[in-house]
């Protein structure tokens, strides 16, 4: 069955149409620069076999434009891959924040889209967009079941001594202050295949999942449930990102603030799109920091160190979290990619029981695979994620409950 996976962004919308419950992908895209000028949509469809893609290049004035777009490509006599739109049952929507409301994945209901309304104060960034998604998508596809799958879910297991912040009890209470935990979706996904490759059922394996992407982070998960993560009230916390700094003194923003007279509007813009690795390096693309590093640039290897000095904090302090770890997973667009990474992050860990094996961590290689050396006790493992596939799963269950 047709099922669209959606993540709508603040200008972009992700899209995916997968055959449920086979999990084939049937097409794909991005609209991008949805507003500006000149939008654009690029459109990947596998028809017999074989992959074609369109790029269109045009102004995109608001999200429900851009979709309807999107829909009249699935079902263009060219490009397209479905006869009428009415052929979508199900569409998934990725929601970043679900709060405490939300421990799984729901169906969307007047009540659901209040509540997601309602926690765009904690998430200003993300939540208003990805209701915009469902909105529009309501409205081009009206016969599909609308499910909202929330990155936070996933997370809702930690206990309250790891989500909760030693600050007066009424943040909490009053103002819904705590950690959240974002990226569920993929920690979630790359948990159950980290199961199924060490032959444990999910309830009963013990992973550090180490998310590596533009945004990052780590997930403690015993017996198959999340007990701590890195990301927190917002997704600043925790590890070093691509321009965002990750665990820093609360009291270097109040220096910032205070002392230095920068604004909260500046600060917000400081901490989200000009920190980490952008901050450190001028550059938030691993990729080219990797290239300077190998030329000898020296901002490159102390963004490198930091980045991975703190992943082995973390990881240390998982293993106490956790007890016995069966396995460390790498994955998304860092983790599974980069060797380097991966090696200065597990570097000197041999006496924790984590070591890589050299030829397997530097392999050209793809997929799933296992890069522990023979000797270690918890393997290393790197896992491609596949966040559209598990809420296309998830919204799947819902639809088979109905
Ligand atoms: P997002 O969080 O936007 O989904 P991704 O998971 O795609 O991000 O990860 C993006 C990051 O992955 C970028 O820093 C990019 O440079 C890095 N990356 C992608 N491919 C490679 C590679 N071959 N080697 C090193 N880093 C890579």
């Amino acid at each position: 069955m047709e099922t669209l996976v959606i993540n709508s962004g603040s200008s972009s919308v992700k899209y995916q149409l997968l055959d449920m419950p086979s999990g084939r992908v049937l097409g794909s895209g991005l609209v991008e620069r949805i507003g500006e000028e000149t939008g654009k949509i690029t459109h990947k469809v596998f028809i017999r076999e074989s992959l074609k893609e369109v790029v269109i290049e045009e102004r995109i004035p608001d999200h429900k434009e851009g979709l309807k777009k999107v829909a009249a490509l699935l079902t263009d006599d060219e490009f397209g891959i479905i006869s009428d739109v009415s052929d979508v049952k199900l569409v998934g929507h990725r929601v970043v924040l679900g709060g405490e409301k939300f421990s799984s994945t729901t169906e969307i209901t007047p009540q659901v889209k209040e509540a997601i309304e309602r926690l765009s104060v904690i998430a200003p960034l993300h939540n208003p967009p990805n209701l915009t998604g469902i909105e529009v998508a309501e409205h081009v596809f009206p016969e599909a079941l609308q499910v909202a799958v929330f990155d936070t879910s996933f997370h809702h297991t930690l206990p309250d001594y790891a989500f909760r912040y030693a600050i007066p009890d009424y943040f909490y209470t009053v103002h819904g202050i705590r950690v959240y935990g974002f990226h569920g979706t993929s920690h979630k996904y790359v948990a159950g295949r980290a199961a199924g490759l060490l032959g444990k059922a999910m309830d009963e394996v013990n992973l550090i999942t180490i998310h590596l992407g533009n945004g990052s982070s780590m997930a403690a998960v015993k017996n198959g449930k999340s007990i701590d993560t890195t990301l927190g009230l917002t997704p600043l916390a925790g590890l070093v990102m691509g321009t965002r700094p990750g665990d820093i003194d609360p009291g270097v923003l109040l220096y910032m603030a205070g002392s230095l007279g920068i604004s909260t509007g500046e600060m917000t813009k400081i901490l989200n799109k000009e920190s980490g690795f952008k901050g450190l390096t001028g550059f938030n693309d691993m990729r080219i920091i990797q290239e300077e590093y190998e030329k000898g640039n020296e901002k490159a290897r102390l963004a490198i160190e930091l980045a991975a000095y703190r992943i082995k904090k973390y990881i240390g302090a998982y293993i106490a979290a956790i007890g016995k770890v069966d396995a460390l997973v790498f994955t998304a667009g860092i983790g599974e990619n980069s060797a380097l990474m991966r090696e200065r992050a597990t570097r000197g860990l041999s006496h924790l029981g984590i070591a890589i094996d050299n030829e397997r961590n530097n392999a050209a290689a793809k997929g799933e695979r296992d890069i522990s050396s023979a000797d270690a006790k918890i393997k290393t493992l790197v896992i491609p994620t596949n966040e559209e596939l598990e809420i296309a799963m998830q919204a799947w269950k819902i639809f088979g409950s109905k």
